[in-house]
C-alpha cells in the first residue's frame, strides 16, 4: 500500500479527564499515515487522483477542535473514523494523538496514543447448529458475534432447519447468516471465530463431541483468499440451499453453480 504522511498537525482541543483540561484546552498534535492501494495519481500525475491533503486537514481540525471527550484513545478514534469516512479511497489510516502539555507532573516530552484502522469491510458468515440447544447456541454466536470489537451494521437472516448433507445419520441443522461490517482482519476474524466455537463448545459440552455451533466466512467483502487455513469466498458457498438462501436475504448474489442442491428448509425464525 501506498502512505501519505501528514505529520504534526497542531491544533487547540479541549479532550481530557480534568475539568480545567476541558474548560482551558491545550496543545494537540496529530500525525497521519494513509494508506492507500496504488495512489491512481502516481500514473496520472491528476490532483483528483490522490487524497486531498487540505481536506484531510481540515476533517482533523474539526474533530479535534470540537471534541469534548476525555480520552486522546477517544479522540484518535473519531479521527481515523473521521478520515476513512472522508475519501473512501483510503484503505486504512494510522492516527497518532500526542498532548505535549499533559498535566502530568515530571520531565516528558509527550504523552500520546497511536492507533491503526482499516475501512470496515461487509462481511457474511454462515452458522450451523445441530446438536444441544441449537436455537440457543445461535444466539450465543450471534450474540457473541455482536461483542467484537470493531464490528456495527449488524443485519440477519431467517433460521432454516434443515436436513443434515453428507453424513446423513445425524440430527437435523439449523442454519442461518449474519452480516455485519468489521475492520477485524480476515485472519483475525477466524481466530476469534474459532474462540467463540470453542466457548460454546465448553460450556454445552462435558466431554469433547461433535459441534454445537459452526461458523464459517462466505464473503469478506471483495477479497480472495486462498490458503488452506482460510479459503474466501467459502469454497462451497453456491452449491447448498441452506446456504444459499439465508446468504440472500443478507446479500444479492448470483447463484450459478453445476453442482448445486436444494435441500429442504423450514423457516424457523424470520430475520
Ligand atoms: P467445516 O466448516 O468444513 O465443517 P471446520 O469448521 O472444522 O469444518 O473447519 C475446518 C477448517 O476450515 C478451519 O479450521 C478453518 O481454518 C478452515 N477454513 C478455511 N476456509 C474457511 C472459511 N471460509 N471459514 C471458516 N473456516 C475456514
Ligand atoms: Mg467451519
Amino acid at each position: 500500500m501506498d502512505k501519505i504522511t501528514l505529520s504534526k498537525m497542531e491544533f487547540e482541543g479541549h479532550t481530557g479527564c480534568l475539568d480545567f483540561e476541558k474548560a482551558d484546552g491545550q496543545k494537540f498534535i496529530v500525525s497521519l499515515d494513509i494508506f492507500i492501494d496504488r495512489i491512481k495519481g502516481c500514473y496520472t500525475d491528476e490532483l483528483a487522483d490522490t487524497v486531498d491533503y487540505a481536506a484531510i486537514f481540515d476533517v482533523t481540525k474539526e474533530i479535534v477542535s470540537g471534541d469534548k471527550g476525555n480520552l486522546i484513545e477517544c479522540l484518535a478514534q473519531k479521527i481515523a473514523d473521521g478520515v476513512l469516512k472522508a475519501d473512501d479511497r483510503i484503505g486504512k489510516v494510522r492516527v497518532t494523538v500526542s498532548k505535549p502539555e499533559a498535566p502530568v507532573k515530571g520531565i516528558f516530552e509527550t504523552m500520546e496514543v497511536t492507533i491503526e484502522r482499516f475501512r470496515k469491510e461487509f462481511v457474511v458468515l454462515s452458522l450451523g447448529s445441530n446438536l444441544g440447544d441449537r436455537e440457543a447456541n445461535i444466539a450465543a454466536a450471534e450474540q457473541a458475534l455482536r461483542e467484537l470489537p470493531g464490528t456495527e451494521g449488524f443485519r440477519y437472516a431467517s433460521i432454516y432447519e434443515t436436513e443434515p448433507v453428507g453424513l446423513e445419520d445425524q440430527p437435523y441443522f439449523l442454519n442461518t447468516c449474519v452480516g455485519f461490517y468489521t475492520d477485524i482482519e480476515p485472519f483475525e476474524l477466524l481466530d476469534r471465530i474459532h474462540v467463540i466455537e470453542n466457548d460454546l463448545l465448553r460450556t454445552r459440552e462435558v466431554h469433547w463431541g461433535p459441534r454445537t455451533i459452526d461458523i464459517d466466512i462466505i464473503f469478506y467483502g471483495d477479497k480472495v483468499i486462498m490458503k488452506p487455513e482460510l479459503t474466501v469466498p467459502h469454497p462451497r458457498w453456491n452449491v447448498r440451499s441452506f446456504v444459499t438462501v439465508p446468504l440472500k436475504e443478507l446479500k444479492d448474489v448470483d447463484i450459478d453453480h453445476p453442482d448445486y442442491k436444494e435441500v429442504s428448509l423450514y423457516r424457523k425464525r424470520d430475520n
